[in-house]
């Protein structure tokens, strides 16, 4: 029977002995024996009454187990829902409330806390925990490896991701068997992946760009991958003259470039590095080809669109961009509020459509329908513009324009400024309530360790390269910026945290 992801992750597997995930810093697994373990956990899931269509929700450590268990629930037809392993008790029961699992697992040093969650919303509880301990693998060591693998559609519902929500509620953004299939082929493609790439996956596997960018890929391509439990830059750096790939987030490559030990010989047999899921400094990007010869390649996507834009593989990677819409990918930038389209060249919302894009958010139909046009199209949120050769740039998240004295304000270009100035690390710009302007521009500076930059010395530099009403009122220095696991900036916090610098009196 055809199971659509399940089949098309499966159709390039290479002989039974290649190996999926390599021995070394944790234990391998070839491809013969992907069937045979994830059929033992979907023959558990199946006994314990988890049905097609059910949702399995799933918060555990990054392990090859919880990598079969997500094999395992495409296989009996289930809807995975993996949940940041960061989340509190009270958060897991949001979403345990929300999307009602027939089964959730579990770390064993939580399941006390979760199990009055699983209780209160009728799901199961199941533990399993990062090196093959707890009652799910107790159960499938005993299940047989055999099973008959459930039919399933390409509009089928594979996974529900709840988007990192740094602002309101998060929402469950439901993504079909066809979503992630294709998204996945047509990457394999544009990146030139093939069964002689070695990826080092160091990133978490409850995010779409660990769990589907990354292991979709390897899967589609027959590659294998390291597969860490976390990023270590010096563990990285070691691995890099086994491996072929690196898909990171901008940190990562931050990070690796603190390390002495990253250098041209080091990174000599890698191929390709990725970054996505947050902003890459133009110059990390510029860093990191100085240091290692390789040009980062950035692309661009999100939880409820998989991958929308690439640099190209061959041709320029263009710092500070996101490249080109990927092959199946319409994408427009149009006037937010009338969704007319805009000048060439100017900023507007960037929207998508393809195969790509999700079915909508569960349980949300209200929501779903105004994040949609009436030609299909979905409104990102995302700020861009399209440059004259036709790469896509990302000027800032929709609701983090500033609005000061009634003129927007796109943070990225008053960063960017910022960010070039000596002694700079990297800047945040927010707009905060002020009693003049509405908003106040606000930044919020990372100095080099010794740097001596003070407001008036930002102040000054930016009064002869922004208009006047870019200019920050107020510049603050902190050590660091508060990011969440993806890397990715939460100017919620900042705004929270300096809503009050501008109260009048
Ligand atoms: P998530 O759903 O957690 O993957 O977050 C998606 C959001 O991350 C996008 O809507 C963008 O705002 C941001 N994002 C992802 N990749 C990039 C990138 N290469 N450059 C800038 N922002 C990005």
């Amino acid at each position: 029977m055809a199971n659509h992801l399940f089949d098309r992750l499966t159709a390039g597997a290479p002989a039974p002995g290649t190996p999926f995930i390599q021995a070394g810093p944790g234990p391998g697994v070839s491809y013969g024996e992907l069937k045979p373990l994830s059929g033992r956990i979907a023959n558990v899931l199946a006994g314990i009454g988890v049905k097609p269509g059910d949702r399995v929700a799933v918060q555990v450590e990054k392990s090859v187990d919880a990598l079969l268990l997500y094999l395992a629930c495409v296989r009996v037809g289930a809807v995975i829902l993996p949940l940041n392993t960061g989340y509190t008790a009270a958060e897991v029961d949001y979403f345990v409330g929300d999307a009602e699992p027939a089964l959730l697992v579990v770390d064993p040093a939580k399941a006390a806390a979760l199990a009055p969650v699983a209780a209160a919303h009728h799901a199961r509880l199941e533990t399993l925990g990062p090196s093959g301990e707890g009652s799910l693998p107790r159960l499938a060591a005993h299940a047989d490896p055999e099973f008959r693998t459930v039919s399933r559609g390409p509009a089928d519902l594979a996974a529900i991701l709840y988007t990192s929500g740094t602002t309101g509620r998060s929402k469950g953004a439901m993504l079909s068997h066809d979503n992630l299939a294709s998204n996945a082929e047509m990457l394999v493609d544009y990146w030139r992946f093939t069964s002689k790439d070695v990826l080092i996956h160091a990133l978490p596997i409850f995010h779409t760009h660990g769990l589907f960018v990354a292991t979709n890929v390897i899967l589609c391509a027959g590659a294998s991958m390291f597969f860490l439990p976390r990023f270590d830059p010096a563990e990285v750096i070691a691995l890099m003259a086994k491996a072929t790939c690196l898909m990171g987030v901008p940190t990562f490559y931050t990070r690796l470039l603190a390390q002495p030990g990253l250098t041209r010989e080091a990174s000599a047999s890698m191929r390709l590095f990725i970054s996505g899921s947050a902003p890459l400094l133009a110059e990390t990007h510029r860093d990191f080809e100085a240091r290692t010869g390789h040009a980062i390649l950035e692309r661009y996507g999100m939880t409820e669109t998989n991958m929308n834009t690439s640099n190209p593989y061959d041709g320029d990677r263009v710092p500070g961009t996101v490249g080109f819409p990927l092959p199946g990918v319409s994408l427009r930038v149009v006037e937010p509020e009338t969704g007319a389209p805009v000048e060439a060249g100017a900023i507007g919302m960037i929207e998508v459509k393809g195969p790509n894009v999700f079915q909508g958010y569960w349980r949300m139909p209200e929501k779903t329908k105004a994040e949609f046009r009436a030609d299909g199209y979905f409104i990102t949120g995302d700020l861009g513009r399209i440059d004259a050769r036709g790469y896509v740039h990302i000027v800032g998240r929709g609701k983090d324009l500033v609005i000061s004295g009634g003129f927007n304000v796109y943070p990225k270009e008053v960063e960017g400024e910022i960010d070039a100035l000596p002694g700079v690390v990297e800047s945040a710009v927010i707009g905060v309530p002020h009693p003049d302007f509405g908003e106040g521009v606000t930044a919020v500076v990372v100095r080099k360790p010794g740097a001596t930059l003070d407001e008036a010395g930002v102040l000054a530099a930016l009064a002869e390269r922004l208009a006047k009403f870019k200019q920050p009122k107020a510049v603050l220095f902190v050590d660091d910026l508060p990011r969440n696991t993806m890397g990715k900036v939460q100017k919620n916090l900042l705004r929270e945290t300096y809503k009050g610098i501008y109260a009048a009196g």
